[in-house]
């Protein structure tokens, strides 16, 4: 028997957990503690403990997939690239659209950015960061002249008080929560505002349920009971902030008194000033968010409230400060990095910046030249060009990405792909998107290939390969390298392994220039930026300035303004949607992990109990929910964990997807839909 263990970083969350996993002739069958990386120091969470479970089920994809007369026909790789190439040739650039991961690699994304913009010479390329934390990469590039989260997963644990809104961190970042109860154990205050009565609520020194949708008027309210106490930081404000004489105009107005936020919001206004004075007057405070923050239409309005407040009380560039922005999935910070965006290529650099562009176009050498610089569409315009003006986009390729099931209003998500002409996806399961492609290329999983994933600090670590692909599965960066072979360019493709690709996309990328395998091949990695090789990362950004030209944080007044679409007569309840402890993202993952699956098989709707009098539903019951966009059959679940109103459903479950209700409203500026907050109605189900 030949048995090893090969470390590597874990492929759910953003955390950025490592764990060694147990290979035994040849195949992978265990995880086990690897001890030595200082995220988690060899604890990890269920999803982890369980990572391996997926990784050799019978559902992998093992051969290419062709469609023929609507069903799929197993076909060689030539024959899937020959029908690629004569495809997307047939097509012109702005016809053509790109989904890349945040499931896969850092050389895997920007292997795609440079098969979309170099090959396709399109601009349209994004990837599902849309739908998380576009608002994050918009507002703190706004606030502070980088759009990532501040500080380090390890400096949560030195904070004097920890300020959680928008964020379930003890089920949806486990290995982060471990470090807010390190924090408390070490003498913080935890704050946590939620319309849940979560996990990690359940750990707060002061929790306080609040309405969906009203965050600013809560941030608002906590910076006017601040200033009006003294306890801004003055030197931080003064010297480091612009924008103050306008945000306190905004913030003191008498909308924003606790008495008159306590209606708006539901958190009674003694809490809201206990939580001022315990962030104002704390000598470091910590906000960490997620996507109960950025999954709004004022999505952009809430990410530049949290770091007016930061700003306002000296907490960035601080130890156990700072806006903690916790990314999804595991790599979404990198295919932000890598440039899977329709406006920048790697590390932020522009597209729409002439310079930026021709040092790509130089670099990359494609005798045709690449895009023009322009920006492209984003993934949630991109399905609305599909709907709104058929014969627009035409043909999609997507990596990794199953919009069929993480999208909003999915009969629209579906109405959308079905006027492509052509789709390729390329996963290693037949996902509810992969159904409606054309082409379905066997891709490969983390277990599967070298390469990096940067986490939610900015952290970028390797992946290490434990066994091969299935079958005739491949890496999907030698997948890419060929298509790109296929379409005409195997000079711009010739990589021999991943390392190959990172050193070509680090000496484009000023924040990894001094990044390379060597220096990553070691427990602590590197965090962004690291500019030059003597360099040693940057846990903490914006110490003594911060990232725009001139130094200088920028603060924002904003006013509150109520979600898209409000509870009324006949859709009298707000629903928010999340996630849950055992399952990740649409599931193709965690449901087919036998131990993650058995825990929790599938969905439901949690209503709070006088709700459910009311309604006369009874706990386990199967309901009916319905919002403008669908209908949904699922099991409710009555509890006093969540603020009378307000519903919640984790969009994990095909067979009840929360997502058919959701309301595909968009922030303005990020693009990113309003996840957290529609109109809904429940319904017994009566026998027809
Ligand atoms: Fe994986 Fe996140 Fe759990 Fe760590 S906390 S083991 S990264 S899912």
């Amino acid at each position: 028997m030949d048995l090893k263990y090969v470390q590597t970083t874990c492929p759910y969350c953003g955390t950025g957990c490592s764990f060694n996993l147990v290979v035994k002739d040849g195949k992978v069958v265990g995880t086990q503690p690897y001890k030595r990386s200082p995220v988690n120091e060899g604890k990890v969470c269920p999803k982890g403990t369980y990572a391996h479970e997926f990784v050799n089920s019978p559902d992998r994809l093992t051969k290419p997939l062709i469609k023929k007369d609507g069903k799929f026909v197993e076909a060689t790789w030539d024959e899937a690239y020959d029908l690629i190439a004569q495809k997307f040739k047939s097509y012109k650039p702005d016809e053509i659209a790109c989904l890349s991961s945040a499931r896969v690699s850092n050389e895997e994304n920007y292997l795609l950015m440079k098969l979309a913009r170099g090959v396709f010479k399109t601009r349209h390329i994004d990837h599902c960061a849309r739908l998380c934390h576009a608002s994050t990469v918009a507002g703190l590039a706004a606030s502070f002249g980088s759009g990532a989260m501040t500080n380090s997963i390890l400096d949560i644990a030195e904070s004097k008080c920890v300020f959680v809104i928008g964020s379930n961190t003890f089920e949806q970042h486990p290995l982060i929560g471990r470090k807010i109860v390190q924090a408390k154990l070490n003498g913080a205050k935890v704050i946590v505002f939620d319309p849940r009565y979560t996990p990690t609520a359940k750990q707060a020194d002061l929790y306080a349920s609040f309405y969906s949708g009203t965050d600013v008027a809560v941030l608002n309210c906590l910076m006017g009971e601040i200033i009006r106490n003294g306890w801004e930081d003055k030197e931080w404000v003064s010297k480091r902030a612009k924008g103050y004489e306008e945000l306190k105009a905004t913030v003191l107005k008498d909308d924003y008194l606790p008495e008159n936020v306590e209606k708006i919001s539901g958190i009674a206004a003694a809490d809201l000033k206990t939580a001022a004075e315990w962030i104002g007057t704390a000598e470091s405070s910590a906000l960490l968010y997620s996507m109960g923050i950025t999954q709004h239409t004022v999505g952009v309005d809430n990410v530049k409230s949290t770091a007016n407040l930061q700003m306002l009380t000296g907490n960035i560039g601080r130890r156990g400060g700072g806006v903690n922005a916790l990314r999804g999935q595991n790599n979404v910070q990198g295919a932000c990095d890598m440039g899977a965006l329709p406006v920048v290529f790697t590390g932020y650099q522009k597209v729409i910046d002439e310079a930026v562009h021709k040092k790509f176009a130089d670099a990359w050498g494609f005798p045709d030249g690449i895009c023009e610089p322009k920006n492209g569409y984003e993934v949630t315009v991109m399905f609305n060009v599909l709907t709104d003006n058929p014969g627009e986009l035409k043909a999609m390729y997507i990596m990794g990405e199953n919009p069929m099931l993480s999208d909003p209003d999915l009969t629209h998500a579906e109405h959308a792909l079905e006027q492509l002409e052509f789709l390729v996806v390329q996963d290693i399961f037949l996902t509810e998107t992969a159904q409606h492609a054309d082409v379905v290329l066997p891709a490969s999983c983390y277990a599967e290939k070298e390469g990096t994933q940067t986490s939610t600090e900015r952290r970028v670590q390797m992946w290490r390969k434990a066994q091969d692909p299935p079958g005739e599965a491949k890496v999907d960066w030698q997948i890419l390298s060929e298509v790109g072979a296929a379409m005409g360019y195997a000079d711009q493709f010739p990589y021999q392994s991943a390392e190959e690709i990172f050193n070509e996309m680090a000496s484009l990328t000023p924040s990894y220039h001094g990044m390379n395998y060597e220096r990553l091949n070691r427990p602590e990695a590197l965090h962004w930026p690291c500019p030059s090789e003597d360099h040693p990362g940057t846990p903490i950004l914006h110490i003594g300035k911060c990232s725009h030209p001139d130094g200088m944080g920028v603060m924002h007044p904003i006013e509150w303004k109520p979600p898209a679409e409000v509870p009324d007569a006949e859709y009298p309840y707000i629903l928010t949607t999340g996630r849950c402890l055992w399952h990740w993202h649409t599931g193709s993952m965690t449901r087919r992990s036998e131990t993650l699956d058995n825990e929790v098989p599938t969905g439901w709707i949690e209503i709070n109990t006088e709700d459910a009098q009311a309604l006369g539903i009874a706990d386990k019951e199967m309901v009916r929910a319905t919002s403008r966009r669908g209908t949904v059959d699922v099991p409710a679940k009555v509890t006093d964990e969540i603020k009378k109103g307000v519903m919640f459903m984790p969009f994990h479950f095909k067979e009840c997807a929360a997502n058919v209700l959701t309301n595909n409203a968009l922030d303005p500026i990020a693009k990113i839909p309003e996840f957290k907050a529609c109109a809904v109605k429940v319904e017994k189900i009566t026998e027809e």
